[in-house]
């Protein structure tokens, strides 16, 4: 599901507050981190295909810029929520 600008901006302001500068596990890099392939990724029922939204734990990606490591964090703590939940199948 991909996230809306305002979406990012709420995750980043929820960085700067919690985390402050972000430095990557990876590679060291401690710049900005890139939202811009950010997306909530929820359950996907492998046999069905079908997405689960009230099973297991929400993510929030985010990528290094400089070497692609990935972090995830909990949507939930973030105080965001999937959106339009209505429009998807859900199971
Ligand atoms: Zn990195």
């Amino acid at each position: 599901m991909p996230i809306s600008n305002e979406t990012k901006e709420t995750i980043i302001n929820w960085l700067n507050q919690k985390c402050g500068v972000i430095r990557c596990f990876c590679c060291g890099h401690q710049k900005a981190w890139n939202l811009e392939g950010a997306a909530m990724t929820i359950n996907l029922d492998l046999d069905s295909f079908r997405i689960h939204y009230a099973d297991g734990i929400p993510q929030i990606t985010i990528c290094c810029p400089n070497c692609g490591y990935i972090m995830n964090f909990n949507p939930l703590v973030m105080g965001i929520k999937p959106t339009n939940i209505d429009e998807h199948n859900i199971s």
